[in-house]
């Protein structure tokens, strides 16, 4: 878990902060990041191998 955050540090698209890693559902392999000020998060799912990404666009 450790490295898998390490080697995959990405940064927000929109505000470029670095994302952080919300391990409370680590029990399940399923990993989520996102940034600080909640514009974007990214959900690794392993039974579809892949990730999902969700922007948080809020207008103001
Ligand atoms: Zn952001």
């Amino acid at each position: 878990m450790r490295l898998i955050s390490t080697l995959t540090q990405e940064k927000c698209p929109i505000c470029k902060e670095p994302l952080t890693t919300n391990k409370s559902k680590a029990i399940f392999s399923h990993i989520i990041k996102s940034c600080p000020k909640d514009h974007y998060e990214k959900e690794f799912i392993p039974s579809l191998e892949g990730y999902v990404e969700h922007y948080q666009m809020t207008i103001k």
